[in-house]
């Protein structure tokens, strides 16, 4: 996997306020910027509130070059159609066991359709796990920036651990990142702990909890990863 010079994360979709300029709602949505290609990944809930913070960030949705769906639920790929609606430039990347009827509907407004069951690269430097999981299929986005791997997640139904360890299988890199929804469901502090020590076996460096995460999940690794937790929300920039 090629190293990508200049990377930038924004997040412009999540439940999670961090720029008070920003609306705020269930769902999650990061653009990111790799070497000056643009690839959103996810789109939230709403349309309106995603085009909202987009504008607000200044992001000119005419130079997003790809989408990119984690997984089919609402507050994932809601906000897609009403992007695409004007505009057919868009190359949309979703796991290939998306509803036909969506895939047929993305077609309809002239974007190209990507349908992903493996592993795939999308642009230099960029890939996608490929779908994972069996009840709800998710990809989830691999950018090997110059500090390591970055691993942008959706909702992480399939696990966030399992993805994690699919993406060292994948790049056999050092991860430096692991951000976006961790959908870790159980509240049981042995768990959650559990978990954490997995990450550190794993070699993350550094974590950036949002959107399902969940606050009890998002408090203990704070507690556990100390100056390498990172708190984001929407408006939250990273870039390497
Ligand atoms: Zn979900
Ligand atoms: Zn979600």
């Amino acid at each position: 996997m090629e190293t990508v010079n200049k990377a930038k994360f924004l997040i412009v979709y999540d439940n999670n306020r961090f720029d008070d300029r920003l609306k705020v709602a269930w769902g999650f949505g990061c653009l990111v910027n790799v070497n000056g290609f643009n690839i959103l990944f996810d789109t939230g809930g709403d349309t309106e509130i995603l085009l909202y913070n987009m504008a607000k960030l200044n992001i000119d949705v005419k130079k997003i070059e790809v989408i990119a769906l984690s997984h089919i639920h609402g507050d994932h790929a809601g906000g897609l159609m009403g992007v695409i609606r004007s505009d057919d430039h868009f190359k949309v990347y979703v796991p290939s066991s998306f509803l036909s009827g969506f895939k047929r509907e993305i077609k309809s407004y002239g974007c190209e359709v990507i349908e992903v069951r493996d592993a795939i690269k999308i642009f230099d430097g960029v890939a996608s796990t490929g779908e994972l999981g069996i009840a709800i299929k998710e990809q989830s986005l691999l950018v090997n920036t110059s500090m390591g791997l970055v691993v942008v997640t959706g909702c992480s139904h399939p696990g966030i651990v399992r993805i994690i360890k699919k993406a060292k299988e994948l790049t056999k890199m050092r991860i430096h990142l692991v951000m976006g929804g961790y959908h870790i469901e159980t509240t049981s502090r042995d768990n959650i702990t559990s978990i954490i020590h997995q990450f550190q076996d794993l070699g993350v460096k550094k974590v950036a909890p949002c959107h399902c995460s969940g606050d009890l999940v998002k408090r203990m690794f704070k507690q556990a990863f100390a100056e390498d937790f990172i708190e984001i929300g929407v408006g939250k920039t990273i870039e390497f």
